[in-house]
């Protein structure tokens, strides 16, 4: 079975398995879009915001949203993120060269090709393990990876990248995606493309996916947003490779993005799967990820939490209390927006001077980046840490830098923190 690339708009079938069998599990509301901040003009412009559901398909178990921006708007040339930006980030891109050199066996001068490589950070543990490396990032961020010298076709994943590579590379023992499965579009062109360009002998197709299971049972339900299409557990992703032909041997959970899977697949069907695989299934199924009652109370617990949350704030401003966020992830867009969180509670949002975000100002909810130098000349009475899935880090960070206040964390629960 091949699947139909998802066309912008509505979605009303599962993007995996087809079926009908579709319903809502969350309504947060509706967002712009993350990763296109305002300036100071488009503030006054009348703004476009989309709907923002989760959709589960009670057939293959995945998780979907209800409706696609086109690819050309979310992933526009001047997207600003940016993934090598923190050291910690850096280290666990940089592991997938290591995993796939530990686990599997390759050609003499293998090449990898990296989907959706931004800055080349992850290609750059490959080189580092004498790989020839070559990147496919259509947003400007590619001629970052290309200054570095890792080398970058700036394009979407599409006919033109794939047949370009087709023409001037070896098949290739290594293609990697990092949340691809959770940004592409075209799923079906993805997934042929991958299939045309791997050998098909000993080549390893290597994807990480922000894993359902942490997203619901930590609350992370602001990870949710336009750009993320699909969120999976290990069961769709093994049925989606399978419509192509491709075998998944491996498995395991890894830190990344606050919770990630990390599966190898090949189309060589005579290597055998390792015992991880239906360790993380079962894991899966005894955890109740397959039923319905999980998602219901899942449900309850998002709408709980953006009224505390919403209490706690308003609470802190009738008192006179200054409140800032720091940091500003794509994430915290749908947190702020779904909880109705805008310039009148929080006064700025602070970033670290090399962010490409400052000066802009969050969408739906017009809040200003601005650098934190000015945090720490004020020292506002709270900090609301919008990257919380990192939140010892970034408060131990700005301890450091001289911060003085006190912090909230937002989820899993919200909390003060001295
Ligand atoms: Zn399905």
């Amino acid at each position: 079975m091949n699947l139909k690339d998802t066309k912008p708009g509505i979605i009303k079938t599962c993007q995996v398995c087809n079926s009908k069998n579709v319903y809502q599990v969350l309504d947060l509301g509706y967002s712009g879009l993350c990763d296109s901040l305002l300036n100071k003009n488009q503030l006054k412009k009348k703004e476009k915001n989309y709907p923002l559901k989760l959709m589960r398909c009670k057939k293959c178990q995945l998780l979907q949203l209800n409706y696609v921006v086109d690819n050309q708007k979310v992933f526009h040339k001047q997207y600003p993120y940016k993934s090598g930006i923190t050291k910690t980030l850096k280290d666990l891109l940089q592991s997938t060269g290591k995993y796939c050199v530990k686990n599997f066996t390759f050609t003499k001068k293998p090449l990898a090709i990296d989907i959706g490589s931004n800055d080349g950070t992850l290609l750059e543990g490959f080189k580092k393990l004498n790989f020839q490396v070559l990147g496919v990032e259509p947003t400007n961020i590619s001629k970052i990876a290309n200054k570095k010298g890792i080398k970058t076709l700036q394009k979407f994943f599409e006919k033109d990248a794939i047949n370009h590579i087709k023409a001037n590379y070896k098949k290739a023992d290594v293609i990697s995606g990092t949340n691809i499965f959770a940004h592409v579009n075209k799923l079906d062109t993805f997934m042929k493309g991958v299939r045309s360009l791997i050998n098909p002998k000993t080549g390893i197709f290597v994807t990480e996916s922000h894993y359902a299971v942490n997203i619901v049972d930590q609350m992370q339900f602001d990870s949710i947003y336009h750009e993320h299409l699909r969120f999976f557990l290990l069961k769709p992703l093994i049925l989606l490779l399978k419509s192509y032909g491709f075998k998944v041997i491996d498995a395991s959970k890894i830190p990344n993005y606050a919770g990630s899977i990390r599966i190898a697949a090949t189309l060589n069907q005579k290597i055998k799967t390792k015992t991880s695989v239906n360790k993380i299934l079962k894991e899966e199924r005894r955890k109740g990820f397959y039923k319905n009652e999980k998602y219901k109370n899942f449900s309850k617990k998002v709408k709980k939490v953006k009224k505390n949350l919403i209490d706690l704030l308003w609470h802190l401003k009738q008192k006179k209390k200054k409140i800032v966020g720091v940091g500003c992830p794509g994430r915290s867009i749908t947190l702020l927006s779904y909880c109705n969180i805008t310039d009148k509670i929080i006064d700025y949002i602070a970033e670290q001077k090399t962010s490409l975000k400052l000066n802009m100002y969050t969408p739906t909810t017009h809040i200003k980046i601005i650098d934190e130098k000015n945090m720490m000349r004020k020292q506002p009475d709270y900090a609301l840490v919008l990257s919380w899935h990192y939140g010892k880090a970034v408060m131990k960070n700005l301890k450091k830098k001289g911060y003085k206040g006190k912090f909230i964390l937002p989820l899993p629960y919200p909390k003060i923190v001295k």
